[in-house]
């Protein structure tokens, strides 16, 4: 498909995020079953019936603008699962808070991607005049801003558990005897925690 128009441009970018939301279907319940934390456990299977509805709703846009719903393979999604799935393989040797806080860095950086598409495409529907779309578009980028916020207010506390952890290294921890393979874990830029120290 070629690039001339701006329609062009939009309606490319609907098909990679029908694709990049069809990914996320199949690789969200592997996010959330590895996780330990019972609410960011819940916040991954919340987010996998929103994706369900927010495919429903990209086929709405296709229909709204008159084209036909296509995916396209979205290379984006595809690595950022891939990230996820490499935190996964860590599960034996990661303490439970910190695969939870490593979940949590790959959730947000799905729901970041997202958050910038959704909004390339809202503008877009804008500007091209199909206000039905960019309403539909607009609803979806409020959820994964709200998905995202979610997962901030998760991170404040699974990092908090990470840290206690931290601090009873020596004592009798299981993951005491991984810690050295896992020395990034301090002091460090944790995943979009709101928290200064
Ligand atoms: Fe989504
Ligand atoms: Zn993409
Ligand atoms: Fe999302």
């Amino acid at each position: 498909m070629s690039l001339e128009t701006l329609h062009d441009v939009f309606l490319d970018n609907l098909k990679d995020l029908l694709s990049a939301e069809k990914q996320l279907i199949k690789a969200l319940p592997k996010l959330a079953k590895a996780a330990s934390n019972e609410q960011l456990q819940e916040a991954l299977q919340q987010h996998l019936e929103v994706t369900r509805g927010q495919i429903d709703r990209l086929e709405e846009v296709f229909v709204a603008i008159e084209e036909t719903a296509r995916a396209k393979h979205c290379k984006g999604m595809e690595g950022l699962i891939e990230e996820g799935n490499e935190v996964l393989e860590h599960k034996k040797d990661a303490s439970q808070s910190a695969l939870d806080a490593a979940i949590i860095v790959a959730a947000q950086k799905v729901e970041h991607y997202e958050i910038s598409a959704y909004g390339s495409v809202r503008t877009f529907a804008e500007e091209l005049g199909y206000t039905k779309a960019a309403k539909l578009l607009q609803q979806t980028l409020e959820e994964e801003s709200m998905a995202n916020e979610t997962l901030n207010e998760i991170a404040a506390a699974v990092n908090e558990s990470a840290l206690i952890a931290d601090e009873s290294e020596g004592e009798e921890n299981e993951a005491t005897e991984f810690s050295s393979s896992n020395g990034s874990s301090r002091g460090r830029g944790r995943n979009g925690s709101k928290k200064s120290r």
